[in-house]
């Protein structure tokens, strides 16, 4: 199966081809951990899970490399403000060390939460500061560095492609258009290497360098550890789409001063989640945390499906309305899985027929730039043919979850509920029978039967059994109804 990608790079739709047969080298720039993510942030995160499974999906091994930004990253990306590590130790009262190690905690869990697979290699910057300093080195020997105010700075003006990701304009590069605060800057666009003590005061993680002591900039990070866990030349770089203009533009420069070539085939950008009509972002403070959601009582899993519902590169608005659309839609999920599972304890895993047909077109989606609110429509309509055999949707439905990774493997008894509709069918059944309407209570019996519930009488009240099969069998009891 040919899997066509969008590349941010030439702004086109190509046929994914890996540098290494049956191989895939990625990277996804990891969270800033001086504060909760946020569900921004995890949208980009489930996009990335999304690509790495999909890539599984048609047979490669993905080696998947994700840093952790522990040091360097200024409130502004490009070298304004402070760190917001120290930002947040000052205004927390915790060493930024041990807000590090408490974010990236609660950052995994929620990573785990949220159904995406681990990274093969997480890599922290402070770990692999050696690496940074380094590649600084080779990209100084080369001459693409300046010196000025006691930081070390990339020099754009020796990088004639430099703004080829972002196609940003080449005279207004050369006229500096964007403004700059820092005066050591010889243009604005340029940016730092290295920081010495000479910018900020108060930074507390400081390493010797050959510049002097201090700490690297941000973008140097991701050149450094991409290249030492995957080659100096690999297959997908990701992130958000925020990134393009200036962390993966600034990284493609100093990567390709350094070796000369080119460093990633292709770049793989996520669409904002909005607050209204903005980006959600914790510096405009309109943002929400997965555990915000749990609190609420959604599960993970409600957010994940939410954000399958959008194509990765459209933008997409966060409401509760549309959550507890996608809360419904999985719970339906996982309810036809249950009842689908009672009709077959086996999985055909030979899908043929309509089910075959069901898959190739999940594929021609999947296939087309990773189209999951197609996917998820090729899903239903699988589960909701009743001319497909049981064991033959099942399999089939298993197989297109390997990318969405809904759980809907795990779908058991205990996930059948029943709907509104079910719930009141039961009510006025309960009151015909105390009625003595027994041919009313006849009628809904087989009104319930017809869509897979059986009911039956006991002295606790009303039992309901689900589908057919032993393996289905759960009871529940209407309680007050004792005949
Ligand atoms: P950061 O910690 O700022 O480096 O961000 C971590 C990841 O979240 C990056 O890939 C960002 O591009 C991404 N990101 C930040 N805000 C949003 C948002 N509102 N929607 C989607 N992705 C975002
Ligand atoms: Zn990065």
């Amino acid at each position: 199966m040919e899997l066509k990608l969008f590349n941010t790079m030439g702004r086109q739709l190509s046929t994914f081809v890996p540098i290494r047969e049956g191989k895939v080298g990625m990277y996804a720039c990891g969270l800033t951990v001086y504060n909760y993510a946020h569900i921004g942030n995890l949208r980009s995160y489930v996009f990335e899970d999304i690509v790495r499974k999909a890539l599984e999906y048609c047979g490669y091994q993905v080696r998947h490399v994700m840093n952790v930004t522990d040091v360097g990253h200024l409130t502004g990306d490009a070298d304004e403000g402070e760190d917001k590590m120290v930002k947040s130790s000052r205004e927390t009262g915790r060493t930024v060390w041990e807000i590090a190690e408490f974010y990236t905690k609660a950052f995994f869990r929620d990573f785990s939460l949220l159904r995406c697979s681990m990274p093969t290699v997480v890599c922290k910057a402070t770990d692999h500061i050696q690496d940074m300093i380094d590649l600084i080195s080779i990209i100084e020997a080369k001459g693409f560095t300046y010196s000025a105010g006691g930081n070390l700075y990339f020099d754009i003006s020796r990088f004639p492609d430099y703004g080829k990701l972002a196609l940003l304009d080449q005279q207004e590069l050369r006229a500096g258009a964007r403004v700059e605060v820092d005066q050591g800057k010889r243009n604005p666009f340029d940016f730092a290497l290295w920081f010495t003590r000479s910018k900020f005061e108060h930074q507390v993680m400081l390493w010797d360098s050959p510049w002097g002591r201090g700490y690297p900039g941000w973008h140097i990070e991701c050149s450094a550890m991409s290249m030492k866990y995957l080659g100096e030349h690999f297959d997908i770089h990701c992130g958000g789409i925020d990134h393009v203009p200036v962390h993966h533009t600034n990284e493609i420069a100093q990567s390709e001063a350094a070796t000369g070539r080119t460093w990633v085939n292709y770049w793989m950008h996520g669409e904002f989640l909005l607050m209204g009509h903005d980006k959600m972002a914790k510096s405009a403070g309109n943002f929400l945390t997965l555990s915000s959601l749990t609190d609420k009582g959604y599960d993970p899993l409600d957010f994940r499906y939410f954000c399958l519902g959008a194509h990765y590169r459209t933008q997409l608005a966060f409401s509760f309305e549309g959550l507890d659309a996608a809360r419904t839609s999985r719970q339906g999920l996982m309810e036809r899985m249950a009842q689908i599972r009672g009709e077959s304890s086996q999985t055909d895993e030979q899908p043929a027929g309509k089910a075959l047909e069901y898959l190739n077109d999940f594929e021609t989606h999947l296939a087309d730039d990773l189209n999951m609110p197609r996917c998820l429509a090729d899903l239903w309509t699988l589960l909701r043919d009743t001319e497909v055999p049981a064991a033959q949707k099942l399999a089939v439905a298993l197989r297109m979850d390997s990318v969405f990774d809904l759980g809907l493997g795990h779908a058991k008894e205990e996930q059948l509920t029943l709907d509104d509709e079910a719930k009141a069918l039961l009510e006025e059944r309960r009151m015909a029978r105390r009625a003595g309407n027994f041919k009313r209570s006849d009628e809904i019996r087989n009104i319930l039967r017809g869509r897979g519930i059986e009911v039956q009488d006991s002295p606790q009240g009303q039992k309901v059994r689900f589908a057919a099969g032993q393996r289905m069998e759960k009871t529940v009891t209407s309680e007050d109804d004792r005949c």
